[in-house]
């Protein structure tokens, strides 16, 4: 995948072994220590905020007009607020936590991959796609991530700790104003990048109240999809939700075996109660749910487990996307030749099921998301030295 992509900082990566590249991040801030920025506060919070000291609540609305229509960095632009509450909120509230650090493109700059850090020396990752009709930005949840699926390289070194509601929304503010800058406008945004979303609910749900906020950055539920590896309860608390945010299930194989081997929460929530859960969002909803299925060769790929597949997900309201491995220099998996993955794709259509092969050079940055982060803290050993 790095091949791919065009290094716009030379910050060299020396060959390191698998432990090394992921090994001794700076030890991650306690949920306590972690600030609290402008990008954590819901409306009504900022309202609160300000009336608290004696300021009148419309402040709250220009702020979130400043900061989510005109997408300004600096309280020192809002220049309809009086000068010392600028002042004070320069002192007491950040606007933004996260330091971009690097910035990688690819194919002619349509795909810009930011990696940043956090206030407490974190690395996080996120990417914004142009297409020719939409711009996608696809947001982390977490540094690291706990699942530890077998193809991924978010998860080789476990989880550090969770993002912030607030640094959700900067990356989403953050690659807004990038798509601006290009001319364009971001359409639609999915947490595929690092992270489980539902082992960070209570952020990532309140990332969704801020972006969706009318007076603020407008974005619609349904121009967001959320991306899970199979948190069973979690599914059901998304369906009980009053926001239409779409759903998006990781499921890369159709039995229990397998997927066991290649996504390890499945011990704990089986296929069957997967389904069963996914049919309850559904009946609820009456959305569509995606089903990912990142194609491995001579492990997912068979004609015998697309039919496996096809069985399994027949008469349900879904969609498959198959997405051809992004191959992590650290780990054994390939992505199958464009004739198998094409077999693979007409096996599972002839189940009835819609069917769609990613081959998007921008997705796949995306679903290799953790890559980037991998190599910069290979890169950086001094960065590493407060975790002993
Ligand atoms: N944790 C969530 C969302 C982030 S991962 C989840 O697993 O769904 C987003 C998607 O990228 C998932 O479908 C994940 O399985 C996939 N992915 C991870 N590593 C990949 C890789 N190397 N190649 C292709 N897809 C990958
Ligand atoms: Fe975590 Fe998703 Fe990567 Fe699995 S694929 S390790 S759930 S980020």
């Amino acid at each position: 995948m790095h091949g791919k992509l065009r290094l716009m900082e030379s910050v060299a990566a020396p060959p390191q072994t698998a432990t090394e590249r992921v090994s001794q991040p700076i030890r991650p801030a306690a949920r306590k220590d972690r600030p609290v920025s402008l990008y954590d506060l819901p409306l009504p919070d900022l309202e609160q905020r300000l009336t608290a000291i004696g300021q009148p609540a419309y402040r709250a609305r220009q702020i979130y007009e400043w900061a989510y229509k005109r997408l300004v960095t600096d309280y020192a632009a809002m220049t309809n607020l009086p000068l010392a509450l600028r002042q004070e909120l320069s002192a007491t509230l950040p606007l933004a936590t996260m330091t971009p650090v690097r910035t990688l493109t690819s194919d002619g700059g349509e795909t810009i991959k930011t990696l940043y850090q956090t206030f407490d020396g974190q690395f996080v990752e996120t990417v914004l796609m142009l297409y020719p009709d939409r711009a996608t930005v696809c947001v982390s949840c977490q540094v690291g991530c706990a699942v530890g699926c077998a193809f991924c390289a978010t998860g080789l070194g476990g989880l550090l700790r969770n993002l912030t509601a607030g640094e959700m929304v900067q990356q989403a503010v953050d690659a807004a104003r990038e798509a601006q800058n290009r001319g364009r406008t971001l359409t639609n945004l999915v947490m595929m990048g690092m992270g489980e979303p539902f082992h960070n609910y209570e952020a990532t749900m309140k990332m969704v109240t801020i972006l969706h906020e009318p007076r603020g950055f407008n974005f619609g539920a349904r121009r967001m999809t959320i991306s899970t590896s199979g948190i069973v309860p979690m599914i059901d608390r998304l369906a009980a939700e009053p926001y239409q945010v779409n759903l998006a299930v990781s499921l890369h194989a159709p039995n229990d075996d397998l997927r066991s081997r290649l996504v390890p929460i499945n011990r704990r929530y089986p296929i069957v109660d997967l389904l069963a859960a996914c049919r309850r969002y559904i009946d609820k909803t009456g959305r569509r749910i995606s089903f990912e299925y990142a194609l491995m060769r001579g492990i997912n790929d068979s004609d015998e487990i697309a039919r496996e597949l096809g069985a399994l997900l027949r008469g349900m309201l879904c969609h498959v996307n198959l997405i051809p491995l992004n191959p992590v220099d650290v780990l054994p998996y390939e992505r199958p030749d464009p004739a198998g993955i094409e077999r693979f794709a007409s096996l599972v259509r002839a189940a009835g099921i819609p069917t769609t092969v990613r081959y998007s050079r921008g997705v796949e940055i995306a679903a290799a998301c953790g890559q980037l982060r991998a190599q910069h803290q290979a890169a950086t050993p001094a960065g590493n030295s407060k975790r002993a």
